[in-house]
């Protein structure tokens, strides 16, 4: 898997100098924003579907905010972070990117936040990619605000590995964390109003689509 994701990641276009500064401040301070192979399909998936209103959960320092309003220049992204320093660091790069009109930051936690704070009534996307162990209460808690044929997209649906390794094996710390996710997989690919598929792009990335009831 590592491989490819090198392989691809030697052929892609040069990233302006902002985006190349956001990666090495996440590598050195180990933030863990999308992978590159990971954010180039994201993207690709994103201008299929062109999103005009996508919200994001989990921000980090703003980078995969930043990339999407990038290459989707007509859409707003609201984006949800709990981590007070991270968030002040995602409002300066948002600021520094001159992307502040396309995006709004809320310093929140998603799980307790009053959803009567997003300022759009419903979006056409979701991106869930913040605590792990919790994805079935951010896309219980949010999918209800996207429209009928919009996605849910989720990433580090492998986490790194861990979900493939025997429960055993993992620290004790990383077992329900892990459980979550694998309950949260095996519930959203057999739900019956959505249509889900997993790739094995980056750290895997999960597409749930809303059925137009
Ligand atoms: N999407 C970003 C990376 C996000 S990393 C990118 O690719 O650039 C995950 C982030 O989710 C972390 O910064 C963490 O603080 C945040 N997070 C985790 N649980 C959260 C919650 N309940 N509410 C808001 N943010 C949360
Ligand atoms: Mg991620």
């Amino acid at each position: 898997m590592d491989t490819y994701n090198s392989y691809i990641a030697g052929l892609q276009k040069k990233k302006n100098a902002f985006i190349i500064e956001m990666e090495e401040y996440a590598e050195q301070e180990n933030v863990p924003i999308m992978d590159s192979s990971s954010i180039e399909t994201f993207l690709g998936l994103l201008s299929i579907q062109k999103p005009s209103t996508v919200l994001e959960i989990g921000s980090a320092i703003g980078y995969s905010a930043i990339r999407m309003a990038q290459s989707l220049p007509d859409a707003t992204i609201t984006t949800i972070e709990r981590d007070a320093e991270r968030y002040e660091k995602a409002v300066d790069y948002i600021q520094a990117s001159g992307l502040g009109d396309q995006i709004q930051i809320i310093e929140a936690d998603a799980l307790n936040m009053d959803i009567e704070r997003l300022s759009e009534e419903s979006f056409d996307a979701l991106f869930i990619d913040a605590a792990k162990g919790q994805y079935k209460r951010f896309f219980e808690k949010y999918s209800p605000k996207v429209k009928s044929g919009g996605v849910i997209y989720c990433d580090n649906m492998f986490m790194h590995g861990m979900v493939l390794q025997d429960n055993v094996d993992l620290h004790r710390r990383k077992r329900s964390m892990i459980r979550n996710l694998k309950e949260f997989t095996i519930w959203i690919m057999s739900h019956p109003d959505f249509n889900t598929s997993l790739l094995p792009v980056g750290d895997g990335i999960l597409i749930a689509i809303k059925k137009e009831l």
